[in-house]
């Protein structure tokens, strides 16, 4: 196994799923088997939640910020120094090429860094209530948060997600997406075998199908919060689920984002921007910009340097230096695509791609050729729903109010990009673009320090930022009378 072989991670040690049952992960690009994982079932999850839980309760971590910094320093250390490796790790469990990797790593990296920073500012406020009496409000951290992870940028997002959880105080059972389960783990490893100071069952890993033990974890009554970034339907599903004990939960789902180009953009800019916001890592993109919303007058010369981009995109083995794009994760996937594109074919024109690809080796994977339609019906299932998959819809506008309108058609809001040089209209359509991020002549613009998430059916609450490390704490109001 070129990833390896890995066990579930429960109370400071590696053990086996307790039935036993192991899953295979195969590299996307050819079907080659690359990981073995353990398959959990309930009662590994039970194990999970009662180590963090005993953790909590027991160890020296809750209120030892400087231990939490300390340790994530280290972890954040130990990635540097195992770079290439996990990036390979990665690269081989996802089909992404190496140079996506590193980018995703690198990333990562990054928030864990913020992270370490943002352990120890944990501060609360006080108030005069009156003479004899003092309110102080402390945050607390929450308790035992699961952290389930998604597959298309699995470390960077376990990371973003599940770190600064650890950073404010609580103990947590991470589950990777079963797709890219090794890689995760591969980096959960880093820590658990080379910081001895991290206490006992602070960090909890396992692994096995979402469809299974997700719905354990959303209904445990062990569990304080959950902490998803993934699918729609699956992060509804863990809403209704941890309803039932009133857990927290935070949500990062998909998206259908619109970049938005205007007549006076810099058009190298923006051709540049817009093929980079779909066809990166395939399409496969909570952010991805699917959506093209072009104005009319400079549709022909626009679409005709984006179709050459996309055509000339090399298409290949993930860790061949000269690949620039991977394939989709898997084979149902590739399939739900497909259906998309025939979709399309059927009510819109098809500029270029809208085929399985197979050339250059690429017939055992699952690839897909960088695939263009122009002018969809707007209620058109292309123009609605999230494809996950590098096909990007191209909607002309005549007018600014018909550009915002497209812009925020459907019922996801996760991100706008704008391109234009006016800085007046960038400043009055980003206000009007319902959507958690707007990038104005770039996209993809994240950092640790600024809040990330979605407005309507994109999720729920905000990653990375102050708000997406203090969403893991619990605010106690002390009152103090001191009457004599
Ligand atoms: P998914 O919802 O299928 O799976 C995500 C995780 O949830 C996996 O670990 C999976 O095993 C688990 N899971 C599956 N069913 C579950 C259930 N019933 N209960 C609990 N957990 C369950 O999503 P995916 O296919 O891994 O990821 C793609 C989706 O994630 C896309 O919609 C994408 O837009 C979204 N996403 C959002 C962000 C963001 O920051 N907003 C980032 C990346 C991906």
């Amino acid at each position: 196994m070129k990833v390896g072989i890995f066990q579930n991670y429960i109370d400071g040690k590696w053990v086996d799923a307790v039935s036993g049952a192991t899953n295979l992960i195969h590299n996307p690009c050819d079907g080659e088997a690359v990981t073995q994982v353990a398959c959990s079932d309930k009662e590994d999850v039970d194990l999970a939640v009662a180590a963090a839980r005993r953790a909590f309760e027991e160890e020296d971590w809750a209120f030892n910020p400087r231990l939490r910094a300390s340790v994530l320093q280290k972890w954040a250390n130990l990635m540097r120094e195992n770079f290439d490796r996990i990036c390979t790790c990665l690269s081989l469990e996802s089909g992404k090429p190496l140079q996506e990797a590193r980018i995703e790593c690198n990333n990562a990296i990054g928030y864990m860094e913020y992270a370490v920073a943002s352990a120890r500012t944990l501060y609360g406020s006080t108030s005069t209530v009156s003479k004899n009496r003092l309110s102080v409000m402390t945050r607390e951290p929450v308790g035992v948060v699961v952290g389930i992870e998604p597959w298309n940028y699995p470390i960077t997002l376990m990371v973003r997600d599940s770190i600064p959880a650890l950073a404010a105080g609580n103990t947590l059972v991470i589950k990777p997406a079963g797709q890219t389960a090794g890689a995760n783990m591969e980096v959960i490893r880093l820590l658990v075998d080379n910081v001895p100071e991290l206490p006992r069952g602070v960090v909890n890993a396992i692994t096995g199908p979402g469809g299974k033990i997700g719905a354990v974890f959303s209904e445990h009554p062990g569990v304080d919060m959950i902490t998803f970034t993934g699918g729609l339907d699956t992060g509804k599903d863990i809403m209704e689920r941890a309803a039932k004990t009133m857990k927290r939960v935070s949500l990062e789902l998909g998206g259908k984002s619109a970049n938005v180009v205007f007549a006076d953009c810099d058009m190298d800019k923006a051709v540049a921007g817009c093929a980079a916001a779909i066809f990166s890592n395939a399409g496969q993109t909570c952010t991805a910009g699917s959506r093209l919303v072009l104005e009319e007058s400079i549709a022909e010369p626009f679409i005709a340097r984006l179709k050459a981009v996309a055509e000339g995109l090399k298409l290949g083995y993930c860790l061949d230096p000269e690949t620039k794009m991977g394939p989709v994760d898997n084979e149902g996937q590739m399939n739900k695509i497909l259906h998309y594109i025939e979709i399309g074919k059927n009510c819109s024109q098809l500029i270029t791609g809208g085929y399985r690809y197979t050339d250059n080796g690429c017939d055992k994977g699952f690839f897909i050729a960088p695939t263009i339609f122009l002018n969809p019906p707007v209620d058109s299932p292309i123009v609605q729903d999230e494809i996950f998959g590098p096909v990007l819809v191209i909607q002309t506008f005549r007018t600014e109010e018909e550009a915002i309108q497209l812009a925020n058609c459907t019922r996801y809001g996760l991100c706008s990009g704008l391109w234009t040089q006016s800085f007046d209209r960038a400043m009055a359509v980003s206000r009007r673009l319902r959507s958690g991020n707007v990038w104005v002549n770039n996209y993809t613009g994240f950092a640790p320090e600024c809040e990330t998430g979605g407005y309507k059916e994109s999720g729920l609450d905000r990653a990375a930022g102050v708000d997406g490390f203090l969403k893991y704490t619990e605010i106690k109001h002390i009152n103090m009378d001191f009457a004599r």
